[in-house]
């Protein structure tokens, strides 16, 4: 009887160590910064009220600019050009996966930086509840 009992808590310890074993691995997969393809399209918005423009640009094209134009010191991003209204008033911005909205990080205050403000998905968060 005991040696029973002894044999099940091990096999929950064999089963809980496995489970912790395949969770860090597959978190240190995810988790690792993504790499840069050339290809990858980012969302940038003009942040002229009157203008408003949405477009997709190159992640690498986005990138380069930045690292021309970037203030040392600064952490705010600097603005590129918008093809629209001509104006520097472009900046990155997130496209909500599920309405589709196009809006600057940290809209919703408070809150997750890529919280969408028209129907509240965030992929951050529900990445962290673990989908
Ligand atoms: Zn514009
Ligand atoms: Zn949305």
């Amino acid at each position: 009887m005991e040696e029973g009992t002894r044999k099940a808590v091990m096999i929950i310890i064999v089963v809980v160590c496995l489970t912790a074993a395949g969770v860090i691995t597959y978190m240190t997969r995810s988790g690792g910064g993504s790499a840069l393809k050339p290809g990858t399209m980012i969302w940038v918005k003009c942040n002229n009220p009157d203008c408003a423009a949405e477009f997709e640009i190159d992640q690498k094209d986005y990138l380069d600019f930045i690292r021309e134009n970037a203030v040392p010191g600064f952490t705010t991003m600097p603005p590129m050009e918008c093809e629209q209204c001509g104006e520097d008033s472009v900046f990155r911005a997130v496209k909500c996966e599920k309405c589709g909205k196009v809006f600057f990080p940290g809209t919703v205050e408070g809150d997750y930086r890529d919280k969408c403000p028209d129907c509240g998905y965030s992929k951050l968060e529900s990445r962290r509840k673990g989908e």
